[in-house]
């Protein structure tokens, strides 16, 4: 899962975003209004935590121009003010929820949680390709009956290579998905994360299930 978190205050920005990745998500950061629509209108994003008071574009317009362009992310806003109009401008403009400032990271991380939770309920509560199942609900995954122990970033992976299965995946596309904007392409971070995950998935197993493509990227299928 990737998040977004467009917020001008610095100190906010970075503990939100060490605080998300502790928790397996990749995390952007834009820290004025502008920059914080461009990056979204790149619809890359399974959330956005959008501050409403910012520089520049304020949150509610960043907001209100992401819907116009027909992005649903699903969008958090913070705000120092929680009065009832300021509640209803945010739901009119196309918000999902509200945390006011100043928050506990325990309660952001709760919504975070409930906002991605009412994404996925619309999906396959199972992802399932040959023996191998991935419980995105409960962050598991197995092989037959083994339980194949992940890390996030190794779940992360899988997931979306499961929920693209017999799909050839390029670097980019997975980079995109899974990694953040920080992620530097001349490095070769995928394929070795690819590796561990094959490591986990696929040795001394049949079939097996995550293939080269050579020159593109990697698929997931069973042969
Ligand atoms: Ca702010």
């Amino acid at each position: 899962m990737r998040l977004l978190v467009v917020e001008d205050e610095r100190k906010v920005a970075s503990f939100v975003k060490k605080g998300l990745e502790e928790e397996g998500y990749a995390v952007d950061v834009a820290s004025d209004g502008e920059t914080g629509l461009i990056m979204a209108l790149d619809g890359v994003h399974d959330l956005i935590i959008l501050d409403i008071n910012l520089p520049g574009l304020d949150g509610l317009t960043v907001l209100e121009g992401l819907r116009k362009k027909k992005v649903a992310t699903p969008v958090l806003l913070l705000t120092i003010r929680a009065t009832i109009e300021d509640k209803v401008l945010g739901l009119d403009a196309g918000a999902d929820d509200y945390l006011t400032k100043p928050f506990a990271f325990q309660e952001l991380l709760a919504r975070v949680r409930a906002l991605l939770r009412r994404r996925v309920d619309t999906e396959p509560p199972l992802l399932q390709v040959a023996d191998l199942t991935l419980d995105p609900a409960r962050r598991a995954a197995y092989r037959g009956d083994e339980k194949v122990e992940l890390t996030s970033k190794e779940f992360a992976l899988l997931d979306y290579f499961m929920r693209n299965t017999g799909r050839v995946l390029t670097r980019t596309m997975i980079a995109e998905h899974v990694w953040d904007y920080n992620f530097d392409p001349m490095t070769n971070v995928i394929d070795v994360y690819v590796n561990y995950l094959r490591k986990k998935i696929d040795a001394d197993r049949e079939p097996k299930l995550i293939h080269t493509v050579r020159g593109v990227g990697y698929v997931l299928q069973v042969e």
